[in-house]
């Protein structure tokens, strides 16, 4: 509960959920959990183009670069460029004389958000909302010599790999090796994206063969002791939701069920409980 507490008291001061989870170094996927297992409505994110969009005049005549603005709003450069170009404000727009932004200009801004976010080319303006063509963008990308092909696959979540660019190869009909990071070990290796895709391949080898030590349980009112959170969520009746319970528990060393408080057993010393059947 005091994540929740913490999480919606830095959205009330502005906040988007991204940058207040950055603050809370919890993921957007773990908070989602925290909130469904104590029964809370998912609060609505904080528009970061509204607030930049009333501000954003105001603060290129401060003289305030993009890469400033960015950094105060919690965007990247390329989504305050789109901004700017958007509102017409490029003439406000530091480091340039001209009146407005040319294709080429427009293209680099493509080009900068999915160096920095991944996806094809049609995902970055359909992100950013541009007016241009993909084959605008295409062109220019081979006249800068950025092969936008590398990153169509990339900077993508699947379990515990992060995807990297990477030179798509091609496998079979419809599969691909990618690049990608364990986030547990950080080991880099080449990955079927396929397994990615489909959550067989959750982790490197090495992370996913890892045995769990079990952690038992106890409710703090009645003293009953499960011998693993497996067991527990079983109690629970949610043994399809393991995976929340366990990441619940172990974030915040707590776990609220009808009234009842259940905690690992390793957090209650001083007495001696039979292992419930
Ligand atoms: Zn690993």
């Amino acid at each position: 509960m005091e994540l929740i507490d913490s999480f919606e008291k830095l959205l009330a001061e502005g906040h988007t959920r991204l940058s207040a989870s950055k603050v809370l170094s919890i993921s957007i996927a773990d908070l989602r959990r925290t909130y469904k297992q104590f029964c809370r409505d998912w609060p609505a994110d904080n528009d970061r183009n509204n607030a930049l969009r009333d501000n954003l005049e105001k603060e290129l005549k401060n003289g305030l670069t993009q890469k400033q603005i960015g950094d105060k709003y919690g965007m990247s450069q390329a989504n305050v460029s789109a901004l700017i170009y958007k509102l017409n404000l490029t003439g406000l727009a530091h480091n340039r004389s001209r009146g407005g932004f040319d294709k080429e200009e427009v293209a680099l801004i493509v080009i900068e958000d999915i160096k920095a976010r991944g996806g094809s080319i049609n995902d970055a303006i359909n992100r950013l909302q541009l007016n241009i063509t993909a084959q605008t963008v295409r062109h220019y990308a081979r006249k800068i010599g950025f092969n936008y092909k590398d990153y169509v696959h990339a900077y993508k979540q699947y379990g515990n790999w992060t995807t990297l660019p990477s030179d798509e190869v091609k496998v079979f009909n419809s599969d691909f090796i990618v690049q990608a990071v364990c986030g547990c070990c950080g080991k880099q290796q080449s990955v079927y994206l396929v397994n990615l895709r489909s959550g067989r391949s959750r982790a490197c080898m090495n992370c996913a063969t890892k045995k769990r030590v079990p952690t038992p349980i106890i409710c703090k009112q009645t003293g009953k002791v499960f011998s693993s959170i497996r067991e527990f969520s079983r109690f629970l009746n949610r043994p399809h939701s393991y995976q929340s319970v366990r990441i619940g528990l172990l974030k915040h060393g707590i776990y609220h069920h009808e009234g009842r408080d259940y905690i690992p057993l390793s957090s209650f010393p001083g007495q001696e409980f039979t292992v419930a059947s």
